[in-house]
């Protein structure tokens, strides 16, 4: 799993807001669009051109992505006064909208730090959350246990949503096989949906929820997709799968017309009280007898084994950089300490081995199937279907897709050409937002 998926329904997710912040970079006279073929990283943070060839840099050598998480910092983080009475009157809100109910909201438990924290916090604040674990049978013993150590501690009841092994297999060998960076999608999309529909089955107005800005809100665009797009998983399944998907739990346009109607409300509220990784991780060693996972995710084996092999490996990413970059950004880690950490090796040489092995065997392959895999040239998501697109809403015109990622690559360096298709596009009469969507 990566940044916790639950936006709400009015907000941008920080996913778009980098994508907005970096087209519109592109338009901005005080950036510098670089050159991919010189390295150039950012003065204040790590992530550099190898990151993201489409990074641009001010005069100060400063990074859109360090721009884009101070934008976030400003519309969603609130500190001293402003942040308590805002946290103080939606809790009350909360309690109140749960009065005579056995629950008053809902938290996503994944036993990493932040939901982990943001459970410590609803406690305190004295919230009465039902839990709710997504098993996607890949959860290390380790994960388990500080989940049931949690909930013991704070009193709170858990439950666990356990998805049908056999059909996830399939869409998470479908991810692989289509050759997509962002495999963790279709965990963080289930997640989604299971959440909302346990909220309307318990009839919940609030789904608390660990996003926020100081520990991740930095991720190159092209790291990940976007998590409410069913569209796209079930093109790249319907390409690659092998089984029918009769119980995966799809955020699919009925689902969120209900929430929509229920009038379903996601709290961040770790954006509204001081919250620092490593305080956060005392706290939570200190009174739930929470024992760290040595790394951002690594709760989950297949997430460890994505973020430490398949990503470096095949899609030359190493997910360190922006999560050290945003705590960077967030004042939490100097340059130098964050320079240092990553260019020690991401994990252990042995038991990298030995997830190895147990992720191959579990999934169903042998290792030269899967170091085939690895081998087939990296695709992107755009490849299929996806929301929002052109292809989506025109199927007729599936058959210029080719063509039309050809031009596209061609328009990030010709801004005429550019100019010249979206005065076409007007032409054609089609909808600017769906263009500028595809585009992105
Ligand atoms: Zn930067």
């Amino acid at each position: 799993m990566r940044t916790s998926p639950f936006d709400n329904f009015t907000e941008t997710t920080s996913l778009q807001l980098l994508n907005v912040d970096l087209l519109s970079s592109e338009h901005d006279n005080n950036n510098i669009i670089i050159n991919s073929t010189s390295f150039m990283q950012c003065s204040q943070c790590i992530l550099d051109v190898n990151d993201d060839p489409k990074i641009t840099f001010d005069e100060k050598g400063i990074c859109n992505y360090c721009k884009s998480f101070d934008d976030q910092k400003t519309r969603y983080i609130k500190e001293g006064v402003e942040g308590e009475m805002l946290l103080d009157e939606k809790i009350n809100e909360i309690k109140k909208a749960g009065d005579g109910k056995k629950y008053d909201c809902l938290i996503g438990l994944s036993g990493g730090v932040d939901s982990s924290y943001l459970a410590y916090v609803a406690k305190q604040k004295g919230l009465r959350p039902l839990c709710i674990h997504f098993d996607n049978s890949w959860n290390s013993e380790l994960a388990v246990r500080n989940i049931h150590n949690i909930v013991h501690k704070l009193g709170f009841d858990l439950s666990t949503y356990v998805i049908d092994w056999e059909e996830f297999k399939d869409l998470q060998l479908a991810y692989l096989k289509a050759s997509v960076i962002d495999i963790e999608v279709i965990t963080d999309h289930a997640i989604t949906a299971a959440i909302y529909q346990i909220a309307l089955k318990h009839n919940l107005k609030y789904i608390l929820d660990g996003q926020n800005v100081v520990t991740e809100a930095v991720l190159p665009t092209h790291w990940g997709w976007m998590i409410k797009d069913y569209i796209n998983i079930k093109s790249i399944h319907k390409n690659f799968g092998q089984r029918k998907l009769k119980s995966y739990p799809f955020f699919s346009g009925k689902l969120r017309r209900a929430a929509h109607n229920a009038a379903i409300e996601v709290v961040c509220f770790l954006n509204w009280i001081p919250y620092t990784k490593k305080e956060a991780k005392k706290t939570l060693q200190e009174e739930l007898d929470w024992v760290d996972y040595g790394g951002k995710h690594h709760e989950n084996t297949w997430t460890r084994f994505f973020q430490v092999y398949i990503l470096p490996k095949k899609f030359g990413v190493d997910k360190r950089k922006a999560h050290l970059s945003n705590l960077i950004c967030s004042g939490q880690m100097t340059r130098d300490e964050a320079l240092s950490e990553i260019a020690t090796p991401p994990y252990d040489k042995a038991l990298l081995e030995q997830d190895k092995k147990f992720v191959i065997k579990k999934l169903g392959l042998s290792e030269q199937e899967f170091d085939k895999i690895m081998s087939e040239p990296v695709r992107s998501h755009k490849d299929f279907d996806t929301e929002g697109s052109l292809f989506h809403y025109y199927p007729i015109l599936k058959p210029l897709r080719p063509l039309w990622n050809f031009l596209k690559s061609i328009m990030h360096s010709n801004k005429v050409l550019l100019i010249a298709l979206l005065n076409m596009t007007l032409l054609m009469g089609l909808s600017t937002e769906v263009f500028v969507i595809e585009f992105n």
